[in-house]
C-alpha cells in the first residue's frame, strides 16, 4: 500500500477557508469558497482512507513493544494480545481491506480472543459482519454448530472451536483473520468450518506470520491465498528478523 507523505493537519482547511471567506462578501466569491471547502473535505476523506503505512507502523510496534520469549514465541501483549492499540488496529483493518476489497467478501471469520480486534477493524472497512469461533461451549450455543478441533500452539491444549450455522451461510464469501499464524492449527480449524458451511474461502489474513513455522506453507500449498502483514523469519538470539518484502 502506498504511504501518505503529507501529514494532514485538520487546522489547514479551517485556516484556508477562513482566509477565503473573510475578505469577500459577494455571493459569487462565497460560492467559490464553498466549492473550495468541499474540495478540501474530499482531500481530507481521501487522506483518511489512504491511511498511513500500516505495515511500517506494525513492524515498528513489534520492534519497540514486542518481546521475544523464546526462539519461537513473540509476546505482543502491549498492542495486540492484552492491551490493544486502536489506532494501529484501524490501520491493520485498512490494510486487510485494501488487499481483499475485490474479493466480494461477505463475512469475516476469526477465533477468540486475539483475532477479534484486527478482524473487527477489517469488518468495519469492508462493511461486513465479523463472526468469531468460540473456544468454549456456550450455554446459549447448542444447536446447529460447525465444530473443529484446534491445538493451541501457545497454551499446548486442544479446544473444540465452534461457530453457529446461523452466522455462516452457504453463499458467504469468507475472509479468515487471526493475530498470528504459526503452525496453522487455528487457520486449519477455521478453514474446516468454512467448508462445513459450504461457504467460499477468499483467503487468510494474519497480522503476524512466523515464517519459520509450517502454517504459511501448508495453507499456500493448498492454494489458499495467505496475506500476512508482517512475516518474521527468525526470533533467534533474542532478535526479531523480518522477511524482506
Ligand atoms: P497456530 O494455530 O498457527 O499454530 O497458532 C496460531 C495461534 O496461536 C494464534 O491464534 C495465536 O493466538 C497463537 N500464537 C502462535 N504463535 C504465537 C506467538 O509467537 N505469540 C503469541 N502471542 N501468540 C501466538
Amino acid at each position: 500500500m502506498k504511504s501518505t507523505r503529507i501529514k494532514y493537519n485538520p487546522y489547514w482547511d479551517c485556516i484556508i477557508v477562513l482566509f477565503f471567506r473573510q475578505p469577500f462578501s459577494s455571493k459569487t466569491l462565497l460560492f467559490h469558497s464553498d466549492v473550495f471547502e468541499l474540495f478540501l473535505l474530499k482531500i481530507r476523506l481521501e487522506i483518511l482512507l489512504e491511511g498511513k503505512d500500516s505495515v511500517k507502523l506494525l513492524k515498528q510496534a513489534i520492534m519497540e513493544k514486542g518481546r521475544v520469549l523464546s526462539n519461537d514465541v513473540l509476546k505482543v501483549d502491549a498492542f495486540l494480545n492484552h492491551q490493544i492499540d486502536p489506532e494501529l488496529m484501524q490501520e491493520i483493518g485498512k490494510e486487510f481491506t485494501e488487499r481483499f476489497k475485490d474479493e466480494g467478501i461477505s463475512k469475516i471469520l476469526t477465533i477468540e480472543s486475539s483475532g477479534i480486534a484486527p478482524a473487527m477493524m477489517a469488518g468495519l472497512y469492508l462493511g461486513v459482519p465479523v463472526v468469531f469461533a468460540r473456544k468454549r461451549k456456550s450455554l446459549t450455543l447448542v444447536d446447529g454448530l460447525f465444530t473443529a478441533k484446534v491445538h493451541s500452539f501457545t497454551k499446548k491444549e486442544t479446544n473444540e472451536i465452534s461457530v453457529s450455522s446461523e452466522y455462516l451461510l452457504a453463499g458467504d464469501v469468507v475472509l479468515i483473520i487471526d493475530d498470528f499464524l504459526a503452525n496453522g492449527q487455528a487457520a486449519r480449524g477455521l478453514v474446516d468450518i468454512v467448508k462445513q458451511a459450504n461457504a467460499t474461502l477468499a483467503g487468510v489474513g494474519n497480522v503476524i506470520e512466523k515464517g519459520f513455522q509450517a502454517g504459511g506453507d501448508l495453507l499456500r500449498e493448498q492454494g489458499i491465498r495467505v496475506e500476512s502483514l508482517a512475516i518474521i523469519d527468525s526470533l533467534e538470539n533474542n532478535q526479531i528478523t523480518f522477511r524482506e518484502e
